[in-house]
């Protein structure tokens, strides 16, 4: 994939604030600090764009990047955060619960776990909820330079299970650092935002 253009269109929080044109969309989801940032910014080639690490406390938005005029990635806010208060924690579920369940453009999303620990019950929560509302998930197991290459397919076991993700789901493993899994991870994309 050749991205030759990525720009940030949209900061929404409410429904009305997402982008019209009826471009499909791919959401990428994941607790804060597994690398999301890292991963958009690789896809994409920037260094930049996505910003890294959205701290607890900050506005929680979905991030709305136009890929080559013809597509989206929406991040997201990431979950896991301890220190986040009971009201921004249901802010966030509702802002979450509006978008997957209502947006037609959406076609698949992907989700971020980090390959060096099992995935956390978030990760568990938020998988489910994606196949509950049916949405065809991607997993990137990221951090992948972090973890002896031939532990790579042990961990990736442990996730896939912990997950206890469908057959079908792919489960790639990702390195921002090295570029690892990042023409996989397109090649998984590609088909559901080609128009
Ligand atoms: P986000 O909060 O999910 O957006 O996470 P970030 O993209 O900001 O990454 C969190 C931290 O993990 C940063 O210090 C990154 O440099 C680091 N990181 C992200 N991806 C990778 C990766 O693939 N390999 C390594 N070694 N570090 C990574």
């Amino acid at each position: 994939m050749n991205v030759k253009k990525a720009e940030l269109v949209t900061s929404a929080v409410k429904l009305e604030q997402y982008p019209d044109g009826g471009r499909p969309e791919v959401a990428l989801a994941g607790r804060s600090n597994v690398g999301k940032s890292s991963f958009i910014n690789k896809m994409i080639n920037r260094k930049n764009l996505a910003r890294t690490s959205s701290k607890p406390g900050k506005t929680q938005t979905l991030n709305f990047y136009l890929i080559n005029d013809s597509f989206y990635f929406v991040d997201v806010p990431g979950y896991g955060f301890a220190r986040v208060s009971k009201q921004e924690r249901q802010k966030w579920g509702n802002m979450m619960e509006t978008y997957f369940t209502t947006r037609e453009v959406l076609k698949a999303a992907v989700l971020l776990v980090d390959l060096r620990h099992p995935p956390t019950k978030d990760d568990v929560m938020m998988y489910e909820f994606l196949k509950h509302y049916e949405i065809p998930v991607i997993v990137i197991a990221t951090k992948a330079d972090k973890v002896p290459r031939g532990k790579h397919q042990k961990h990736a076991k442990i996730a896939r299970e912990t997950l206890r993700m469908a057959d079908g789901d792919p489960l790639i493993l990702f390195s921002a650092e090295t570029g690892q899994g990042k023409d996989e991870a397109w090649a998984a994309l590609l088909p559901f935002v080609a128009s």
